[in-house]
């Protein structure tokens, strides 16, 4: 342990980093005492650690304010073009050491904290929630973008392990509060749901609908270092205050009371399925009521412009798309597209044709996956029920589409089919992919089977200055590299110096006893600190073929029990991931690799050279514990499964090094550091269709493969389950007969390439070396990049670092 820091280090410390003036560092004591006494209500004697973290949150807060509402204000006066990112998921970070890093309070906190005597890091590791990387990376450069989602009062729920088996437990986050959000009531919008469709000689109406109110919570958004502050608005759901009270006599009061549960279930709870589609109604109530009250924030917003409308000059929406981009994430908030249809042709009057350009214009898609289980496809029926005005608008958009398909390839039926936005069969069906594609000006995502697309971009990104990095010397290539990933490249320069790849090596190595104190302390478990860490921390999915990690650690610990003298290279296997709690499979994954533990991690001839743990509950503040400690980055997804990954990026930049197929974003890794400093096996996505072609046949590499049919034989045959020898019959039954995902064709090279890690391993300074090369080679992964190019070619706006005036700091 280095020895504590006097005051007056501590002090010197923040002027040379200049990060925060010392003087601030006495304001924030003063309003962290301030908040605790004041906002929380506590004096020292019962204050809990998790008052301290919000007394703590507050007094950054308070730094926020004063910026965020310039911001907006700035954005009147100036009027830009506006981006809306809308999603039905954000990936929440942690909000507290994000707004303190960007608004450069980190040091003083630190400080502050230290001096009142509150243990800053243990208060911010009970951190809650916050904005995903790319909401972060349009504040920094400076866009006016809007996050629009759910406040869920339910987010993914927490896994917990008991007997090797998963257990759902839900998140209740805000039982305690949330220090970072404010409601905004008197922005409420009402959202119609069922009803029918009448035509008038006024045109088209929708009536008789059941309201819902969409209740906005705005989170800030902070940007780095450049005084702008941006929204993310997430929508609650509220029943009306006569919500089902007119449908009653006096009598019915109470259950009308009791039944607007009813209508606020709509933002009670994220669906956790991970690439999956399930088709439950609450789920498309969920996806048109995010869509539905955006829609009427974005237009009023538009038309509040100072420019634009007055008294007497109606704003012509024609001009929507000059002022207005909307980013679909994935196809979940597709109903924006007949949505605003909708609002421009009936509310508004504008004629279809015009008001269609407009939508197209308007709106992009991101495309997320290429499995055909995930694409949504809503039945008709569900549609002519909820939102019957809708299913006309896609039925009119369709036979348009189709009208111009037919035009341009006259009597290519099948090609109509296939392009069609409403599939026949037993269950009419609308596809949503096909509405996005066709109701956009841009669309990016992965080659598929079916659509053609442009390579993932935003999905797979890195945000520079949550992800990095525990790694790095700083003082080698300076800080910039934190606005600008590509400095990283820098780092070549002193891939052969010696000083630097100790200094490397020794950080990954503190890192490791970190994580290790961290499992020693919170789970009992010990693990050997200078053994190899093989990470693989993502959904447990069959794509992802967690199966073929467990095959090798299953060989790996046969070969060990029939040479136990030879010189192993020690490896701590750790695996950790939530399975979708309605996915057989992948909870029957996680159980076979407890399993697998069990045996393994008990077995005095293996000892400390192989171990196998997994890490329970893996979500961001874990990500952030277990990335920088990785050695060894598993990517093994079958090629042409993975549309990009994000996972992979995080460990290439935190210094492990990857194994992997050339699947999603592994293949621009492998461009960008060298193919020869990543670890590439098996087979390419045209390998995959070859294979295809031919009729994949797993049994045969059972039977061909002696290391193979050992290890699979000992999970049929009970070797890992003694007391339940059956419990894995339906797992290998699947891989020998029906394994969409070909974990056998890879197994052979997967196991001569875990050989070559191995054996690297055995060599640090070529090892920290390779880890060099890949750190350097991570510039182009930056999301900042992604939204600057996002921002040109597809918003049509112009990123910009420059920052806005600061406001002065809170008293
Ligand atoms: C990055 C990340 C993911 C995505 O990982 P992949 O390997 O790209 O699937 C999932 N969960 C958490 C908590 C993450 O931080």
């Amino acid at each position: 342990m280095a020895k504590p820091l006097t005051d007056q280090d501590r002090r010197k410390q923040i002027s040379v980093r200049g990060l925060a003036g010392v003087e601030n560092v006495a304001d924030l004591k003063t309003n962290f005492n301030r908040h605790l006494h004041f906002t929380l209500v506590k004096d020292r004697n019962v204050a809990t650690k998790r008052d301290y973290y919000f007394a703590l949150a507050n007094t950054v807060r308070d730094h926020l304010v004063g910026r965020w509402i310039r911001t907006q204000q700035h954005y009147y006066e100036k009027d830009p073009k506006r981006v809306y990112y809308l999603s039905l998921e954000f990936y929440m970070g942690r909000t507290l050491q994000n707004t303190m890093v960007n608004l450069a309070l980190e040091n003083a906190c630190d400080e502050a904290t230290y001096q009142v005597r509150v243990i800053h890091t243990a208060v911010s590791n009970s951190a809650p929630v916050s904005t995903a990387c790319f909401l972060d990376s349009m504040a920094s450069l400076g866009l006016a973008a809007y996050g629009y989602g759910i406040r869920y009062e339910f987010g993914i729920f927490n896994q917990k392990i008991v007997s090797g088996w998963q257990v759902e437990e839900a998140d209740d986050w805000l039982r305690y509060g949330n220090p970072w959000e404010k409601a905004r009531p008197e922005y409420m919008r009402p959202v119609h749901f069922y009803g029918r469709v009448e035509h008038t000689a006024d045109g088209v109406k929708w009536v008789d609908t059941q309201v819902v109110l969409a209740l906005p919570y705005d989170t800030p958004v902070p940007g780095y270092r450049n005084n702008i502050v941006n929204t993310m608005r997430l929508w609650s759901a509220k029943a009306p205050c006569d919500f089902n009270l007119k449908d009653f006599n006096v009598g019915g009061y109470i259950q009308a009371v009791l039944d607007r549960n009813l209508a606020e279930n709509i933002s009670r709870v994220l669906y956790p399925n991970d690439n999956f589609f399930e088709g439950k109604e609450l789920r498309l109530k969920q996806e048109y009521f995010v869509v539905a009250a955006t829609l009427q924030d974005i237009i009023r917003r538009f038309k509040a412009s100072k420019f634009g409308s007055t008294e007497f000059v109606r704003l012509d929406l024609s001009t929507l798309p000059d002022k207005v981009a909307i980013q679909l994430n994935d196809t979940h908030p597709a109903l924006a597209i007949p949505e605003l249809m909708r609002l421009l042709v009936d509310i508004e009057k504008v004629p279809w044709e015009k008001a269609w350009d407009i939508v197209i214009r308007t709106c992009a898609y991101t495309n997320h996956t290429v499995l055909p289980e995930a694409l949504e496809r809503w039945p008709v029926d569900l549609f002519q029920n909820l939102l019957p005005r809708h299913l006309d608008i896609i039925y009119e958009i369709n036979r348009r589409h189709l009208e111009r398909i037919s035009k341009l390839y006259p009597g290519d039926t099948d090609r109509i089919c296939r392009m069609s936005l409403i599939e026949e069969g037993d269950v009419k069906k609308i596809n949503m992919a096909h509405l996005c594609i066709v109701g956009s000006h841009a669309v990016n995502g992965v080659e598929s089977s079916c659509i053609t697309c442009y390579k993932d971009a935003l999905a797979g990104h890195v945000q520079p200055r949550s992800c990095l990095t525990h790694l790095l010397n700083l003082q080698k290539i300076g800080e910039d590299y934190i606005r600008d990933l590509d400095q990283l490249k820098k780092l070549l320069d002193f891939v052969n110096d010696d000083a630097f790849i100790r200094d490397v090596a020794k950080i990954k190595q503190e890192n490791k006893m970190k994580f290790a104190a961290h499992l020693e302390a919170h789970y009992k478990v010990k693990i050997n600190p200078s053994s190899m860490f093989d990470v693989q921390v993502k959904r447990i999915h069959e794509y992802k073929r967690q199966l073929l990690n467990c095959l090798h650690i299953i060989t790996l610990y046969n070969r060990i029990k029939n040479e136990p003298n030879k010189q192993w290279t020690p490896r701590t296997i750790m695996i950790g991931g939530k399975a979708a709690p309605g996915y057989h499979t992948a909870k029957m994954i996680i159980k076979l690799i407890t399993s697998i533990g069990d045996i393994v991690n008990n077995d005095p001839v293996v000892g400390d050279r192989l171990k196998v743990i997994f890490l329970e509950n893996y979500r961001v503040t874990l990500a952030e514990k277990i990335i920088p400690a990785a050695d060894l980055s598993e990517q093994i997804s079958t090629a042409g499964t993975e549309a990009s990954g994000t996972g992979n990026m995080k460990f290439m930049l935190n210094g492990a090094l990857t194994i992997g197929t050339m699947d999603g974003a592994n293949v621009e890794m492998a461009e960008e550091a060298g193919e020869e400093n990543l670890f590439i096996f098996g087979m390419r996505v045209h390998d995959v269709e070859a294979l295809d072609k031919k009729g994949y046949d797993a049994v045969s590499y059972y039977n061909r493969v002696p290391e193979l049919k050992q290890a699979v034989d000992q999970i049929a045959g009970g070797f890992f389950s003694p007391s339940q020898p059956g419990l894995f019959k339906d797992l290998v039954n699947m891989l020998m007969h029906h394994d969409r995902f070909k974990v056998f064709a890879d197994y052979e090279d997967y196991i001569r390439c875990q050989e070559r890690v191995s054996a690297l391993y055995k060599n640090p300074k070529e090892w920290t070396k390779m880890v060099i090369h890949n750190i350097a080679g991570c510039g182009k992964f930056s999301s900042d990049r992604t939204i600057s190019e996002y921002a040109r070619e597809i918003w049509g706006m112009e990123p910009s670092l420059e920052k806005i005036a600061a406001p002065d700091a809170p008293r």
